[in-house]
């Protein structure tokens, strides 16, 4: 286990799966403590068994993060297990794809939600204890779709340059005392966000997007500078997209 982040302890939020569960194991191999959350308890569960395993001290919390009361609990289960939490990956999200005529008002609460409200929320738990400590980092993993507007990503875009406006704003709040925000705006990855909300399984451009691998380093990255140094936003981009 590497020595970069040893004796931190990270929170990962949509760690069941995809670019989450990358930066889990990733922080984790670089010598963090590491609290995984999402709602799907049994993928959390196995993801701890992982790190358990390569000597990672991992910590499982179901959670639909939209929720205010089940931010509560996730800041309790963590500050009672390890004490603080130093490093946030706001990376929990969600995506439809579609013309605007397809979208529901169901579908923008939960992008909106999803997206913005739970990064809103973890935020809002675990910056305090940050700032006792004038030591932290904060992380969104936000998207190309938050830097520039792209067709048939109306909402989807509202919700992820909703979160690149709150992270530049915070960034102005805390930088000064030590809390350093970062944004990671990648373009296609291949998970499985939005299949069957406009990506469908067998798209031929899964194979030509990044890696959730890819999008782990960068967070590392991010949460691994100098103290001086701040990274305030990393842009990823497949070789193939001509964004
Ligand atoms: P993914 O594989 O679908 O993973 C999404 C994660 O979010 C899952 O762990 C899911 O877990 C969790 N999640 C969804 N709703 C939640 C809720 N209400 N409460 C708690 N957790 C919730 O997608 P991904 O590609 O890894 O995406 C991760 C982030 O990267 C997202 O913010 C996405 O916008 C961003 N991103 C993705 C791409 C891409 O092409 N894949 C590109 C740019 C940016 P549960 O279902 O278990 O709750």
């Amino acid at each position: 286990m590497g020595e970069l982040l040893k004796g931190k302890v990270a929170i990962v939020t949509g760690a069941s799966r995809g670019i989450g569960e990358a930066t889990a194991l990733t922080l984790g191999q670089a010598g963090a403590h590491v609290v995984a959350t999402a709602r799907t308890a049994q993928e959390l569960d196995a993801l701890v068994e992982r790190l358990d395993r390569s000597g990672v001290q991992g910590l499982a919390v179901a959670a639909d993060l939209t929720r205010e009361e089940d931010v509560g609990r996730l800041k309790t289960a963590a500050l009672d297990r390890f004490g603080q939490v130093d490093i946030l990956v706001n990376n929990a999200g969600v995506g439809k794809y579609g013309p605007l005529s397809s979208l529901t008002a169901a579908d923008y609460d939960w992008m909106m939600n999803t997206n913005m409200r739970s990064s809103f929320l973890c935020t809002s738990a675990f910056l305090p204890g940050m700032l006792e400590r004038n030591e932290g980092w904060i992380v969104f993993v936000a998207s190309v779709a938050g830097l520039k507007g792209l067709p048939h990503e109306t909402v989807y875009c509202a919700s992820k340059f909703a979160q690149v406006g709150f992270a530049q704003a915070l960034d102005y709040e805390t930088r000064e005392r030590g809390v350093k925000v970062s944004v990671v705006a990648p373009g296609g990855v291949h998970t499985d966000f939005a299949i069957g909300t406009g990506r469908t399984k067998d798209d031929p451009h899964l194979t030509e997007m990044m890696d959730a691998q890819d999008v782990a380093e960068a967070v590392l990255f991010a949460v691994t500078q100098p103290e001086k140094v701040r990274v305030f936003l990393i842009g990823l981009r497949p070789m193939s997209e001509p964004l």
